[in-house]
Formats: C-alpha cells, structure tokens, sequence
C-alpha cells in the first residue's frame, strides 16, 4: 500500500533520500530531518496507514519490536539518561505526517523539550461508565 503523494511512503521508495539506520520487509527507521535532539528518528511501517488504529496488530509489532533495539543503540551513541516514544495520531494529536511513525527522541536533562501534562483527576462513577463503553467496543 502506497500514497503516491505521501512523502513517507516516497523515502520508503527511494524517491526522497533519508539517512536510514534500519530497514527490512515491513518495517524502515531513519533519522528525524527536523530533530528535538541528536538522534531523534523515526520508525514507520513500508505500507500507508494513516493512523494506528488502521494498522494489522502484527505490523504494529513489528515496528515496536525495533524499538529497544533501536533505543539501546541510540542511547549508546548519544549517552542521553532517557528517552521518549511518542506516535501522534491525528492533526489535533500533532500529527504533520498522515503515514504512522514512531519517534524516538533522545531527552537530556535541561533540554526543555516536555509536553503541556494537565493531570484531571478521575472521577470513580465515570471511570466505570467509560470501562463499560471501551470494552463493549473491543
Ligand atoms: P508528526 O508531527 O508526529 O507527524 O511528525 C512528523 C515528523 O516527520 C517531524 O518530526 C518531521 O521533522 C519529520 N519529517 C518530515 N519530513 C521528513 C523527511 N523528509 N525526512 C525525515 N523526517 C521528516
Ligand atoms: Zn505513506
């Protein structure tokens, strides 16, 4: 499955360069072009799916099974004591790219990357109602 005008589906092809650290059958990682820090990549499934939820379960893992693999090499590299997985889903969510990927991006400390983090605090009575909702759709 290919976009033609996707521009992940394009570095997947070859049409548009990429620095590639891994790749095989199903899955590619390269390096993020605009990176939050050294090392900030990204790994994505070789298929077009726009967001995860459309994804077989099975490629899904196949791209996350790269993922401590792919962390231990980039913390031995860049030292960073931490590191996020982020993979946004929709425009609202951040997502600039509509064909999944995962970043990994290497966190130093002081770095002033972070994420705005409003905890609520959840409500027992809804939580239940919200239990039965989500498992009646699974
Ligand atoms: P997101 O906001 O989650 O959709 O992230 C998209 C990411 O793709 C951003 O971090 C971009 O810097 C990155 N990106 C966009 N175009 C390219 C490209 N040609 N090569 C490598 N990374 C890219
Ligand atoms: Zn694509």
């Amino acid at each position: 499955m290919t976009e033609p005008d996707c521009i992940f589906c394009r570095i997947v092809a070859g049409e548009i360069p990429c620095h590639r650290l891994y790749e095989d059958d199903r899955v590619l990682a390269f390096l993020d072009i605009g990176p939050l820090s050294e090392g900030h990549c990204l790994i994505i499934p070789n298929a077009h799916y726009a967001t995860i939820d459309q994804m077989p379960g099975d490629l899904v893992a196949a791209c996350t099974s790269l993922i401590p693999r792919l962390s231990k090499a980039l913390i031995a590299v860049t030292n960073a004591p931490g590191w996020n997985v982020l993979q946004n889903n929709g425009a609202v969510a951040g997502q600039a790219v509509d064909h999944v990927h995962f970043h990994l991006i290497p966190r130093h400390g002081g770095d002033g990357l972070g994420y705005r983090w409003p905890a609520g605090k959840l409500d027992t009575d809804r939580a239940t109602e919200l239990v039965a909702a989500i498992q009646a759709e699974l």
